[in-house]
């Protein structure tokens, strides 16, 4: 552990406090406080700072990257057999196999080869991992997403030609702009495929994502404190 991390005794108050939030956004809005699913973003974290978490209750866990989650996860399962494991980073095709192995459910659909490796690998499995496919709502050239314009056809490959059950949509709006936009346009692409899983929101603007018909919120740091600096 750093000096700079959260202590591992302080996380299941962090973390009720972050569920409690959600509750009373949705409450705020007119809907159910079980309706929008708290992921909590525990990469780069140890095990140590993950296993409160557990320990309180929770199930639903997020992780960027799949050989991190490779080896800390199986031993958490072990534990916890019932957890929920969101894939939230990048995925290259070549770890689609791993991928589906490890997680329940991938957020980060957002090209046709990697749609049709998860399509093989899921058939290969028989495990029913759900798909989110993630759209670049900001046109950001460099950030990883299927473009809005794009999303209705890619979409409707996913389902027609790949056979693949698409739960929902999800985004990480531009840094330097107002969430809202962003989410409103998940949305709205999100409603007229009949998609009812909307992944908007993060650790400054979760409360907002639930405003605008959030049904998973991705919340890392307000539960787990500051992440530790990035290994090189
Ligand atoms: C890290 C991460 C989060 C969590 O971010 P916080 O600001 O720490 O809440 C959410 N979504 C994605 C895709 C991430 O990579």
């Amino acid at each position: 552990m750093t000096d700079s991390e959260t202590p591992a005794a302080e996380i299941p108050a962090r973390l009720a406090g972050v569920a409690a939030r959600v509750a009373r956004a949705a409450t705020d809005v007119g809907r159910a406080p079980g309706s929008v699913a708290l992921v909590a973003v525990s990469k780069t974290h140890d095990a140590e700072i993950i296993a409160p978490a557990l320990e309180a209750g929770h199930r639903v866990f997020g992780e960027n990257r799949v050989q991190e989650s490779k080896a800390k996860w199986p031993a958490l399962r072990a534990r916890f057999p019932d957890v929920e494991l969101h894939l939230i980073g990048p995925l290259q095709s070549n770890k689609a196999r791993e991928a589906v192995e490890l997680f329940d459910v991938i957020e980060t659909v957002d090209r046709p080869k990697i749609a049709e490796a998860l399509a093989a690998e899921i058939a290969r499995a028989g495990k029913p991992v759900r798909l989110f496919v993630e759209v670049n709502t900001g046109a950001e050239p460099q950030k990883a997403g299927i473009l809005p314009a794009e999303a209705d056809g890619f979409v409707r490959h996913c389902r027609e030609a790949l056979g693949l059950d698409v739960a929902g949509l999800m985004c990480i709006p531009p840094a330097d702009e107002q969430a809202s936009p962003h989410f409103a346009l998940l949305a709205k692409i999100a409603a007229r495929n009949g998609l009812p899983g909307l992944s908007m929101g993060m650790s400054s603007d979760f409360e907002l994502g639930i405003q605008l018909g959030a049904t998973h919120v991705r919340v890392g740091t307000a539960i787990f404190g500051a992440r530790p600096p990035l290994r090189p």
